[in-house]
Formats: structure tokens, C-alpha cells, sequence
């Protein structure tokens, strides 16, 4: 049995993450997950969430919004719209962007609802991944 996972983290943007980890906690769209080396394959889709993997009992978190996971023994790949690690998130643009959406989501006039809730999300979430790190 596998006694390490690879962890991947890939977006059209480029690569975001890349290493040998122990555990991953992951943002599935049907609930959080968890992955030791050695789990069943499977497939699943993503929320907009925090990924968080263990690496010699230390945590490291992942900002990833949407996509996919595919699981195997040996590896976690995690296809994401976008991704950070905490420590590339800039935390100025996340909340310049927080402060966008709340204004959008304020304004009476039509807005693309959905749309403007996303990117709420995103912000509030790199935030929260920030914060999560520093808490470590
Ligand atoms: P913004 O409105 O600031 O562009 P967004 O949520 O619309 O934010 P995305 O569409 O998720 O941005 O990502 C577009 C690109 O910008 C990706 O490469 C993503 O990694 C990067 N990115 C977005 N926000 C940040 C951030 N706060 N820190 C670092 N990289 C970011």
C-alpha cells in the first residue's frame, strides 16, 4: 500500500501546488473529504473551499475554486478554475474584490446574481485560507 500521496493542485492558470503529502482534506460539492495513501479511486466535483493537506504532521492549505478531485492509491489530483497556496494569496486583491462583489450584490439593479455570489465566495474564502495559515 501506498504509504504517501501526491498531491496536485492544477488550474488553467498554471500549477499551484506539487508535493509529497500525508493526508488531504478536500471541499467536495457533497461535503468535505478525507484521503490517506492507499484510498479507493474515485472522482468528485468541488466547492469553492480550503484544501488542507498534512506533511510531517504540519498543515499547509490550499485555496481552490471549483472543479474536480481525481483520487487514486498514490495521488490526488485536484483540477481547480483557479488555486493558491495561502502564502501566494494576495490578500489586498482578495479584498478589493470582497468589496466589489458587496457593493454589486447591494445595488438594486439587475445584476447577475449568481455571478456576484461566486465571486463573494472566492474573496471571502481566500480570506479564510489566509487566516487559516496564520493560525498554524
Ligand atoms: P479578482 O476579481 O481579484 O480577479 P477572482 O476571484 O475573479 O479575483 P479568479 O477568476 O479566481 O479571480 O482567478 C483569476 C486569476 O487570478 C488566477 O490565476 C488566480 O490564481 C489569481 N488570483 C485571483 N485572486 C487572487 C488573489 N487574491 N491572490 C493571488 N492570486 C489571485
Amino acid at each position: 500500500m501506498a504509504e504517501k500521496l501526491t498531491l496536485e493542485v492544477v488550474s488553467p492558470y498554471g500549477a499551484a501546488f506539487k508535493d509529497e503529502v500525508d493526508e488531504v482534506v478536500a471541499p467536495g460539492t457533497e461535503g468535505e473529504f478525507g484521503v490517506l495513501p492507499g484510498h479507493v479511486p474515485f472522482i468528485t466535483t468541488l466547492k469553492i473551499g480550503v484544501l488542507v493537506y498534512k506533511k510531517d504532521g504540519k498543515p499547509g492549505y490550499i485555496f481552490v475554486n471549483s472543479g474536480y478531485a481525481e483520487v487514486y492509491e498514490d495521488k490526488v489530483l485536484v483540477l481547480a478554475d483557479s488555486a493558491e497556496k495561502a502564502e501566494d494569496i494576495d490578500v489586498e486583491r482578495a479584498k478589493a474584490a470582497l468589496k466589489r462583489a458587496e457593493e454589486r450584490l447591494q445595488k438594486k439593479e439587475d445584476i447577475d446574481f449568481a455571478r456576484a455570489q461566486a465571486a463573494l465566495q472566492r474573496a471571502l474564502t481566500r480570506l479564510k485560507t489566509v487566516e487559516l495559515a496564520g493560525k498554524k
